[in-house]
């Protein structure tokens, strides 16, 4: 009669020389190779600090790209010891390694003992399977995709601009997302602030755009500030921060904003709209010229669109808010060529694009500056606003 199973393992643990985690601790890296011939789920979940992975069905083709010397000193582990006693007996009956172990008890027994593991930065299952689509661009893969689940990145504004960038954010899978608004959703935001919805009229926009958040994917932590971004509150939200996109409708918090960045380089990806027109670019401190660069003196009081209510094409702000999550995303993952020191013109009746190159100011009042000689005096700088709009009559 045959043997069972678990009398063919009872022999070779037997026959294998078996030992304790503690002396395995003890021996890492004095002439000890470990090699851990779990599946890769296994592995990515969590491993000894220095192992080699080679998992027991690939034991025979790969063993030798792990280890060489056939005298070398080899402790095998698995989840509890019952497979690596098995490849350990491969080793040395079949393969021709002659000092072989099995570690006893397995990465559980290791991890009970409260010794160190290593947890590779990786995607879960379920993470592979949702950004698959990024993981199959080589400019984005699994590098990019880590580096966008890592980034932390605030939205001014949860409005006609800050909606379409938050959704795709979301959906792109960036980390944090932290959303500076507060306003009420409002039955004439739902033409275009498609983030919110006619039954949450009335609800604060940061609560309203953190729920169509947590329902695209739940792996994104949502910060919310239901504030007005002034000069004493800046510094402290948008510290920390990797990429700001900038959707405020008025010129005196861009200034501040332009100035609490330069002096914390961060870099702004910043879009405007008004009517069937849109404009982009991304202000990178000291890579490029600042919106003070672009813009020294900010424009006649009649013209600033934030002094009261203006007409804008419904999916102008989805357009140009799409746009704004692409430089983000070029941002974090280093894809292609980001909108620095480039000024980029929508113009949706004509369907026209045109670019215009924008230099650095040597002369400007912020970034030709060290950034730590820019002042809290010095920030935002800008006429009052109330009498800034009173003079648009
Ligand atoms: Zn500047």
């Amino acid at each position: 009669m045959s043997p069972t199973g678990a009398e063919v393992i009872r022999k070779i643990r037997s026959q294998v020389e078996e030992v304790d985690p503690s002396e395995v601790r003890e021996h890492l890296g004095n002439g000890v190779v470990l090699v851990d011939v779990r599946e890769s789920e296994e592995w990515d979940a969590g491993h000894i600090p220095g192992a080699k992975h080679v998992p027991r069905g690939y034991l025979e083709s790969r063993i030798e790209g792990a280890v060489a010397d056939r005298d070398q000193r080899v402790v095998v582990y698995c989840a509890s010891g019952q497979r690596s006693a098995l490849a350990a007996n491969t080793l040395r009956e079949q393969l021709g390694y002659e000092n072989v172990a099995s570690m006893n008890g397995g990465i559980t027994l290791w991890k009970d003992r409260g010794y160190d593991v290593d947890v590779p930065k990786s995607l879960t299952k379920e993470q592979r399977e949702r950004y698959s689509r990024h993981l199959l661009v080589p400019e984005i893969g699994l590098p990019g995709q880590t580096k966008l689940l890592e980034a932390k990145v605030l939205l001014l504004g949860a409005g006609g601009l800050g909606s379409p960038t938050a959704l795709y954010l979301a959906a792109a899978g960036v980390g944090t997302l932290g959303i500076v608004d507060d306003d009420e959703v409002d039955l004439s935001n739902l033409q275009r602030q498609v983030i919110h919805t006619t039954d949450r009229i009335g609800v604060p926009k940061v609560d309203s755009a953190e729920e169509s958040i947590r329902a695209i994917n739940p792996d994104v932590d949502v910060k919310k500030y239901p504030v007005r971004l002034d000069a004493s509150n800046i510094m402290e939200i948008i510290q920390g921060y990797d990429v700001i996109v900038d959707g405020v409708d008025n010129f005196p918090t861009r200034y501040l904003l332009n100035d609490a960045t330069v002096r914390l380089d961060i870099p702004v990806v910043s879009a405007s709209i008004l009517g069937f027109d849109g404009q982009l670019s991304v202000f990178a401190p000291h890579d490029g010229p600042c919106y003070r660069c672009l813009y020294p003196v900010p424009p006649p009081a009649e013209l600033a669109p934030s002094c009261g209510a203006n007409g804008v094409l419904g999916v102008l702000p989805g357009t140009m808010g799409l746009l704004q999550a692409t430089e983000v995303i070029k941002l974090i993952t280093g894809a292609g060529e980001p909108l620095i020191g480039r000024l980029l013109l929508y113009e949706a009746l004509g369907a026209t694009f045109t670019e215009l190159k924008v230099r650095r100011d040597p002369e400007c009042p912020i970034c030709s500056k060290d950034p730590s000689e820019i002042s809290d005096d010095e920030m935002g700088v800008f006429p009052d606003y109330e009498a800034f709009c009173a003079a648009a009559g």
